[in-house]
């Protein structure tokens, strides 16, 4: 038999951009909501990039950085300031993007992942978006133009330090990095909507004590889905490269969806290559004691904290409290509810099977109609059968198919059924009482 040798070790490294959801630009009062708006409508002089036009940061933009530096585990800097980073593109007219180079406003963070794999941060800064360039055909001809309103959106960009050696670790941190900054609240974090963008930067390392003498960055993953499939890709691609004796160039590779390959878009510029210097129109930014302490305190309470907190206090399982943490909105819901439910003495596993197993929707429930519904149910045990009965007529006539298909021996559809019936009891009805009415009725 012969022996199977992982010979290359993957090294990952990710830069992951999140546009902040502020009401105005990083650096003018521009609306900074630019999402399906009519081209060049939210902009100025200084997000057009005019002559004398000057930038004045976004207070608010800081604060959010700083807030996801923290939740990352992040040192915060005392002294920061912004940069210029200089290249030319159609979608940046002033020819130069401000954003941070040698003082990012946070720095040397961690995130520990489920199977104890530590992913450090290596910093978390403040920049700018550039504007958009929009492919159409025009009276026949091909054009490019430029809508000006997404340029000099707040731009948060995370870097971490090449720790992954998994391509399932990068998907765990990327989902958790976004659930993170969905329960800040300053970010929609999307990856589809491009309010999240990640690039990976990747090499293979025959030697685990050393990092590789090139790497290459993939650009253009779009969603969740491909992530996975990219790495992939490139991973097998360099693979090939080095079992041929050759060695990867360093590159920048855009991912193709379509084909399910990575293509060479241009050689990876170095950092000297922007010539940085510091932004001459902005000030270098001071943080006092009591400034950082200050957003420190608005840090509000973390996915992992919660799901943790709800196992221990509910004696929940892992998938339950898995499902109310997975967005901030249904954590705050379940909370809301176990809030105004102490009284009543409604039990929290109550309200948490509820959400769980869909019988309530409760994006049309609000928490103090549901733990009412309940209180009166657990008054008056529930709904009486007569009233279950009513129910239970009014789904058959509605779901005569289902039905049919019961009768002619498919008996697994009546999960649906009874699916049905508990939401519209809205949680007042003892979910065995249903079932066995629903059999005994449809004999
Ligand atoms: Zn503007
Ligand atoms: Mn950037």
């Amino acid at each position: 038999m012969m022996l199977q040798v992982k010979k290359y070790i993957p090294i990952i490294g990710l830069e992951i951009h999140v546009e902040l959801k502020t009401k105005s630009k990083m650096f003018c009062a521009c609306d900074a909501h630019h999402f399906r708006v009519e081209p060049n409508t939210h902009t100025c002089p200084v997000c057009l990039g005019l002559p004398g036009a000057l930038p004045v940061p976004n207070a608010k933009a800081v604060e959010w950085c700083q807030l996801i530096g923290i939740a990352l585990n992040c040192s915060l800097a005392k002294h920061s300031k912004f940069d210029r980073k200089n290249y030319f593109y159609p979608d940046l007219s002033k020819g130069y993007q401000i954003s941070q180079y040698d003082q990012p406003l946070c720095f040397k963070g961690e995130i520990i992942l489920t199977n104890g794999t530590k992913i450090g941060i290596t910093r978390v800064h403040m920049e700018e978006d550039t504007g958009k360039n929009v492919h159409k055909t025009i009276d026949g001809k091909k054009v490019t133009l430029v809508d000006f309103n997404r340029s000099g959106v707040p731009l948060v960009e995370i870097v971490t330090e090449p720790d992954f050696r998994k391509v399932e670790d990068v998907d765990e941190f990327l989902k958790s990095l976004q659930k993170i900054i969905r329960f800040l609240g300053v970010s929609d974090a999307d990856m589809e909507k491009g309010s999240m963008r990640l690039e990976v930067n990747m090499s293979l390392s025959n030697d685990p004590q050393k990092l590789p003498n090139y790497k290459v960055e993939v650009k253009n993953i779009n969603s969740f889905r491909f992530v996975q499939k990219a790495i992939t890709y490139e991973l097998k691609r360099q693979t090939e490269i080095l079992d041929d004796g050759k060695t990867p160039v360093q590159e920048t590779r855009g991912y193709q969806e379509d084909v399910d390959k990575t293509i060479s878009q241009r050689s990876k510029e170095d950092a000297q290559d922007y010539r940085y210097f510091p932004e001459p129109d902005i000030p270098p930014m001071e943080f006092d004691e009591i400034y950082l302490q200050n957003i420190k305190n608005q840090l509000p309470e973390l996915p992992q904290t919660k799901l943790n907190k709800f196992q221990k206090e509910y004696g929940f399982d892992q998938q339950v409290a898995q499902f109310l943490t997975e967005t901030p909105e249904i954590s705050e819901y379940f909370e809301t509810a176990v809030k105004l439910g102490t009284k009543s003495k409604i039990d929290p596993k109550t309200i948490a099977n509820l959400l769980k197993n869909k019988r309530i929707d409760w994006q049309k429930i609000n928490p103090q109609q549901l733990v009412s519904n309940l209180s009166q149910s657990q008054n008056q045990k529930g709904l009486s059968d007569a009233e279950i009965v009513k129910i239970i007529q009014k789904v058959f006539a509605d779901n005569t198919d289902v039905v049919t298909k019961y009768k002619s021996g498919k008996t697994a559809v009546i999960g649906v059924l009874i699916g049905q019936v508990m939401r519209e009891t809205r949680g007042m009805a003892n979910a065995k009482t249903v079932n066995s009415l629903i059999i005994e009725l449809l004999k």
